[in-house]
């Protein structure tokens, strides 16, 4: 488990992010301020201490476990950088191949934390700390509501 987490905040907008490394709050091109924090003083919706582990949910979604707990998104996206390059036209539109280079945004490994990203950056990242949403709960309407297991890539 993380000790200490970043507090990056921007001087123009003030946008605030807080995550084990720090992480870019916007887009703004000035220099950001970024400060030690403790992970007593860390939001708890960053931080959700989940049994034997940190759980730091790297998705975009909020995730709902069967149980009720909801680990809301922590700021930071992980996702698999790709690169798209013209191999041709169709009928003057064209054709592209991409594919995929790597993680980013991936904190480092840190002992009692585990990652939720999505099945794409755990196979792209090969690390043993990143879990994905496996066993889907959906409500009548076939809408995703919920997660049943957590799923590692072998
Ligand atoms: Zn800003």
């Amino acid at each position: 488990m993380y000790e200490n987490y970043t507090k990056t905040s921007c001087p123009r907008c003030r946008a605030t992010e807080i995550s084990p490394d720090p992480y870019p709050p916007c887009q703004c091109l000035v220099p950001f301020k970024t400060e030690t924090i403790h992970r007593s003083e860390v939001p708890t919706w960053i931080r959700v201490l989940y049994r034997d582990f940190d759980l730091v949910n790297l998705t975009p979604h909020a995730i709902n476990l069967p149980d009720g707990v909801i680990i809301p998104p922590s700021g930071k996206i992980a996702r698999v950088e790709m690169v798209t390059e013209d191999v041709d036209t169709v009928n003057g539109i064209p054709l592209t191949v991409s594919w995929a280079v790597g993680p980013v945004n991936l904190p480092e490994p840190c002992e009692g934390t585990l990652f939720i990203v999505s099945r794409m950056v755990a196979a792209a990242a090969e690390r043993e700390d990143l879990v994905f949403p496996g066993e889907l709960e959906r409500d009548e309407n076939g809408r995703v509501i919920g997660c049943k297991t957590f799923e590692v890539i072998e």
